[in-house]
């Protein structure tokens, strides 16, 4: 058995974190146990595995030994007691909100979740009998006032999709203790290398695994992380529900995990060179990126994330027109509904992370049409800039484009 207790940085734990029990035969990876149930001779130890008294599997909508690694690495990267996976990141996020709420209770959150969190608090929890109070996403006073009048579940995102805002995580989890509420983090964004939801006083933290964790585009997929007595809670709702991950999707978000830390640094570095290109650009209204000093929460992000991340949003000059002239010219750039892959990916947030949205509700959440959402891949940032240069100035200049 591997002693991984010397792996004091995430680099090393990305690498090492979840493998030590599944090598088999001396194979250095871990295998796809493309398996449903898992047999036992000895009926004895069928029972202590069904019970819990031993480790094991038994069928793989509970639990399965790929998955399990998966798991295993996104809990030592969040420093967290435990952790589970569900199918999708929103499996992740509607099967934590409904194993911890019963009708009557209260939910806390902020406007600016991402479009489907959002459905979930305007339209599945209110049917539940589930009241749900949404707040302004940067005004820490006003969501802390709202806790301190009673809340099950306060659930926050950090930085919003797609305009990049930041909620305080230190003190929404101070007020959420103090109400005995339940914080949940959606952390998808930052990545457990640029932010660390649990060490700032969360209770449990969740990714999109499609994004960042797998970083490839390929693969769906959703962790929880926290304390076992509320991981477990998730984890018994998930395994009942029936939203669980499969096991190859398992093997590569694992494999797309050793590069993550390598991958998230180059992606900090380049979504922060586009911010600073794009800022000064005449075709560009507005920059939406937690690591420029014009964005108004700046100190904030200084203070609780180690890197401001690979994501940011612009506003164009022109509305909605200029989007639809400058995203087909761009060469480095899938036009595409996801985020947090090695290639770079554009898109309006209509298409993209506000597609369940209505355009009214898009811009009751200060969402323009005029948006670009762009997640710098891990291309070489000079491209990247040249190839931004090339599609805004030719929009500018009325040069049609080559395309057609
Ligand atoms: N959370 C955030 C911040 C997201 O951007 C997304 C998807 O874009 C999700 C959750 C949902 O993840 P999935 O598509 O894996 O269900």
């Amino acid at each position: 058995m591997r002693d991984l207790s010397g792996a004091r940085h995430s680099a090393t734990k990305a690498v090492w974190a979840g493998e030590e029990d599944y090598l088999l035969e001396g194979a250095t990876q871990v295998p796809i146990v493309q398996s449903i149930p898992f047999g036992y001779d000895d009926l004895d130890e069928w029972m202590a595995v069904a019970l819990g008294e031993r480790e094991g599997h038994i069928y793989s909508r509970n639990t399965n030994p790929t998955t399990r690694a998966f798991e295993e690495k996104v809990r030592a990267l969040e420093g967290a007691e435990d952790s589970t996976s569900f199918a999708t990141g929103m499996a992740a996020i509607s099967n934590t909100l409904l194993a911890f709420v019963r009708p009557g209770d209260r939910v806390l959150s902020v406007k600016d979740t991402y479009g489907g969190t959002n459905k979930i608090f305007l339209e599945f929890l209110p049917r539940a009998g589930v009241e749900v109070k949404l707040c302004d996403t940067t005004d820490t006073d006003a969501v802390s006032e709202e806790v301190a009048k009673g809340c099950e579940v306060l659930y926050l995102e950090t930085p919003t999709n797609p305009t990049l805002k930041l909620v305080d995580l230190e003190r929404l989890s101070e007020a959420g203790r103090e109400a005995s509420a339940i914080v949940v983090v959606d952390g998808t964004f930052a990545t457990p290398i640029n932010q660390s939801p649990l060490a700032l006083g969360a209770d449990l933290v969740l990714h999109s695994a499609s994004k960042y964790l797998g970083g490839h585009s390929d693969a769906l997929g959703g962790v929880l992380c926290g304390p076992r007595e509320l991981v477990r809670r998730a984890y018994h709702y998930r395994e009942i529900n029936g939203a669980a991950l499969d096991p190859f999707a398992a093997y590569l978000l694992l494999r797309g995990l050793k590069t993550l830390e390598l991958r998230v640094a180059r992606q900090n570095e380049n979504a922060m060179q586009v911010a600073r290109f794009l800022e000064g650009h005449p075709a560009v209204e507005r920059v939406f990126y937690p690591g420029l000093k014009s964005h108004p929460q700046h100190e904030l992000a200084k203070r609780q994330m180690e890197g401001f991340g690979g994501m940011l949003s612009f506003s164009l000059v022109g509305g909605y027109e200029a989007v639809k002239a400058v995203l087909p010219r761009l060469q480095f750039a899938h036009r595409a509904a996801n985020l947090g892959a090695v290639e770079t990916t554009v898109g309006p947030p209509a298409t993209t992370s506000h597609v369940e949205s209505s355009a009214q509700e898009r811009e009751a959440m200060g969402i323009p049409e005029s948006l670009v959402r762009y997640s710098a891949g891990i291309e070489h940032p000079d491209d990247l800039i040249s190839d931004l240069d090339g599609a805004l100035s030719a929009v500018r200049a009325g040069t049609p484009n080559s395309s057609g």
